[in-house]
């Protein structure tokens, strides 16, 4: 694959290049891009196709939210990310540049032939390997400093308060958490619950310089998928007619660099996904990726050791495709984030992030209970008295009473409660319902990178010629209308169609300009997979030819059938010939010559 001309097409012919080009000379700001009017299609067809498999499907389930991407302090804190969400960084001594110290050592090893992992490693092993092999600043040669911590989170500050500060989210995933609550009350108080948010993250990588693959700001597509873990059946399992290639953690551990193949269940019952959702979902990813163009031996899983994976993660699995210009590209993390998140919501909210569980045989248990003392609480806020005990109702009792008796004042929704103003009871009951925090598993999707592997793998060359072999339910434009010559009936003929086409929600474009050849070529290299041709026999018997990108086999139709031919090719993934073959339709040419 020629990469130059690959992306040369790809910032000429408008889907995606870099951003601010204008100010490139005055402002150093690298990890950002931009779509063009044809990316900002794929872009949309590729998470409009990741809806009809993750959601639309499992909408008794699985719902879809959005939520703000600037976010209070106190989320972060409470998720983690201010504490842990850190990449290694070190400084030159001399000249002041600063780089992302793994990436550093693995690029300036890798020169050497040596090949070394520093994923995991603790920053004084990072130091150890610079102090080992001698890495200098590749820009001025000048001695490296100690690496340290770097927090990729964006910070601001909402509204006129320098006090008040927030965050741009990292993730889109801590905005289903804090929303749990309002959205399980949304869909009945039912497990499983998916949420689903797809929207813009950022992150403030350090050095930034492998295009759509690691930018600051891009796209995620993330599921919460909250679970009862002693009820983690998944029915869907068994119909995933799909292999998951899986580098489990044992052998990661043992250096195996290849993947072995598992049917979704087997994985899970031979220990190597830790339950029935995760591989749901990863079977899910499978497909998607294929069905995106991605052959099954340019994808796998790699099983993340426990040093490797994120704070959050009691089992992760980066899912890697292959990628010809940045080699193995992880595309999703599946990770099995327990009920590490909305415990520690609830710990940092004082919400009562709980659900219920039917118990099979009743149990007597205590339980702490806490009262408000309304006297007590009239004589300290007047008016304010029945919010407050409205707030002490709602907050998790036994966080109260924890909270009460180590510290004697607690913040609830703001008020602040002292000891005297509620009753802490223990009580005995029966209960037929017991509470706890749903486990919940994450596929998390970044679309950019998806859309660029999705162009890579599209992306071949014809006799010298571009070609773009997208899946039509994904191509930004489904048909090219081109009158083989610019001649007044053909033309009619011609914007007429297309009209219908965009009306039928089919994106078309209208072209007469130039030879039919040139154009066949141009819309090839932008992935068009339909034309259709008005020639000379369009006039005389209403016909035209319905011409298709990647086998350039024609069909002759009626003028009156091309736009149904065409829906129906574009969302039941069909060839022309297959369509032609399954309508009796006949193939009239197997024109190569102006491909
Ligand atoms: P993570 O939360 O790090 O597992 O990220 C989830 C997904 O987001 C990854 O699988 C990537 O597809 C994508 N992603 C992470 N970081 C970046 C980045 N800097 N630029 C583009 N995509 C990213």
């Amino acid at each position: 694959m020629d990469l130059e001309k690959f992306l040369e097409l790809m910032s000429e012919a408008g889907f995606f290049y870099p951003s601010f080009e204008i100010y490139r000379s005055k402002a150093e700001v690298g990890g950002f891009y931009d779509y063009g009017p044809l990316g900002v299609e794929l872009k949309r067809n590729i998470i409009e196709k990741w809806r009809r498999i993750f959601v639309y499907p499992y909408q008794d389930f699985i719902v879809e939210i959005e939520t703000p991407i600037i976010m209070p302090r106190i989320v972060f804190e409470a998720s983690g990310h201010l504490e842990h969400f850190t990449d290694a960084i070190v400084e030159c001594t001399r000249c002041g540049r600063k780089y992302r110290a793994d990436h550093l050592i693995e690029e300036e090893l890798g020169r050497r032939g040596i090949s070394v992992k520093t994923e995991g490693l603790s920053f004084e092993e990072l130091d150890e390997l610079i102090r080992k092999y001698g890495i200098k600043c590749p820009a001025c040669g000048g001695e490296l400093g100690n690496v340290r911590a770097f927090n990729l989170l964006f910070q601001t500050t909402i509204g006129p308060y320098s006090e008040n500060v927030g965050y741009l989210r990292p993730e889109t995933a801590q905005g289903m958490f804090v929303s749990f609550p309002k959205v399980f009350n949304l869909v009945g108080r039912r497990l499983p619950l998916g949420i689903a948010q797809i929207g813009k993250v950022g992150r403030n990588e350090i050095s930034p310089r492998q295009g759509l693959i690691r930018l600051r700001e891009f796209a995620q597509m993330e599921i919460e998928f909250f679970f009862d873990p002693e009820d983690a059946k998944c029915p869907y399992l068994d119909e995933l007619d799909v292999k998951l290639r899986i580098i489990p953690e044992r052998d990661v551990a043992a250096g195996a660099k290849e993947p072995r193949e598992f049917g979704p269940r087997e994985a899970v019952e031979v220990g190597v996904v830790p339950n029935e959702w995760m591989a749901f979902f990863m079977g899910l990813a499978t497909i998607y990726m294929n069905e995106l163009g991605i052959p099954l031996d340019h994808q796998y899983f790699l099983a993340k050791l426990p040093q490797e994976r994120a704070h959050y993660s009691s089992a992760s699995f980066d899912q890697m495709v292959y990628s010809e210009r940045f080699g193995w590209v992880e595309v999703s993390g599946h990770a099995y984030r327990t009920d590490y998140d909305l415990s520690r919501h609830m710990k940092y909210s004082g919400y009562d992030l709980t659900v219920e569980r039917r118990l099979s045989t009743p149990k007597e248990v205590t339980e702490i209970r806490v009262y408000p003392n309304p006297q007590r609480i009239r004589d300290a806020f007047g008016n304010e008295a029945s919010k407050v005990m409205q707030a002490v109702g709602k907050a998790d009792p036994s966080w109260l009473a924890s909270e009460l008796g180590s510290k004697g004042v607690v913040t609830v929704n703001g008020y602040s409660i002292t000891r005297d103003m509620v009753f802490i009871k223990e009580e005995r009951r029966k209960v037929f319902v017991e509470r706890f925090v749903p486990h919940d598993v994450e596929p998390s999707f970044g679309v950019d990178r998806i859309v660029y592997v999705t162009l890579e793998h599209a992306y071949t060359e014809i006799d010298g010629k571009p070609l773009l072999r997208l899946p039509p339910d994904v191509a930004p434009i489904k048909v090219a209308v081109l009158p083989i010559i610019r001649k007044d009936n053909y033309v009619s003929i011609g914007k007429r169609l297309f009209r219908e086409f965009s009306m039928a929600g089919v994106r078309a474009v209208y072209d007469d300009d130039g030879t039919i050849g040139s154009r066949y070529a141009k819309y090839d290299s932008l992935g068009v997979p339909f034309a259709i041709t008005i020639d000379d026999k369009t006039p005389v018997d209403n016909t035209v030819t319905i011409r298709d990108r990647d086998t350039k086999a024609q069909v002759r139709v009626g003028v009156g059938d091309v736009v149904n031919i065409v829906v129906n090719a574009v969302s039941r993934k069909l060839t022309i010939n297959e369509l032609a073959k399954s309508m009796g339709l006949q193939l009239i040419t197997r024109d190569r010559s102006n491909a």
